[in-house]
């Protein structure tokens, strides 16, 4: 079965549709969602809705919904996520905060597991080295894990047998990653709303749980349009800047 895997869509709608069409296209089956639906971007409603109206949809919570829902503290983050998530909590409906309360920090299928940082934190550690990923690797109870937050798109994996041999890389538009058997991996699919390697597309993933093979997705996206719905919402410059540059 194809899975579309997608993470971080902070609130870009514009995005997230892209993301949506192109993974349609590739006839998924199914969705991950590995959490940060909403801040940041200007859409948090109309995100959370989307979502909702998926079938076969496994997510988690990401920091910025447990910032949003009042279950982390805002101090965590700085100023221009903060006053963006303080913002979010303004414009809320009552169903969409209800979704948002609802989602799990850890979640897994027969095929995967998903959490949003790392298995051993979720919500706060940023899993980018060979070092994070071996004092993890007892944590991740089915392989591939999915992963969000760094809004990179990451693979790092090794064969249990060896674990002197741990492959990691970033994943670049069309890449595929086969997974050999009984290898443990986390997957990274980058992120919906706000790239950060300097590609301003919208990223995502496909996964084959039959070959187990993932590969990365870039979609294009009308940017300026989300730039002025988030000037139009006062929402700081640094945050609409930062879309078109991909940072
Ligand atoms: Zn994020």
């Amino acid at each position: 079965m194809l899975w579309g895997v997608f993470s971080d869509v902070h609130s870009n709608i514009e995005a997230l549709d892209a993301v949506l069409s192109l993974l349609k296209e590739r006839k998924v089956k199914g969705f991950v969602c590995c959490g940060d639906v909403v801040g940041y971007g200007p859409s948090p409603n109309e995100a959370i809705e989307r979502l909702r109206a998926l079938e076969r949809l496994h997510i988690v919570s990401g920091n910025h919904d447990l910032a949003v829902m009042g279950k982390m503290e805002l101090s965590w983050f700085n100023p221009y996520a903060r006053a963006a998530a303080v913002w979010t909590r303004t414009v809320l409906t009552k169903e969409s905060k209800a979704f948002l309360d609802g989602l799990p920090s850890r979640a897994k299928a027969k095929a995967f597991s998903i959490v949003h940082g790392s298995p051993r934190n979720p919500a706060e550690e940023y899993l980018l080295s060979a070092q994070q990923f071996l004092d993890n690797a007892d944590q991740i109870s089915v392989s591939p894990c999915f992963i969000g937050h760094s809004h990179l798109t990451y693979c790092c994996r090794m064969d249990p047998k060896d674990p002197l041999e741990v492959k990691q890389e970033l994943l670049k538009d069309g890449q595929k990653v086969a997974l050999g058997k009984g290898e443990k991996a986390v997957l990274n699919p980058g992120s919906v709303g706000q790239p950060r390697d300097r590609d301003p597309r919208a990223s995502c993933g496909v996964y084959d749980d039959q070959k187990r093979e993932f590969q990365i997705l870039r979609a294009d996206y009308d940017i300026p349009a989300v730039q002025a719905k988030m000037r139009a919402a006062g929402l700081p410059e640094f945050l609409w800047k930062r879309l078109a540059r991909g940072q």
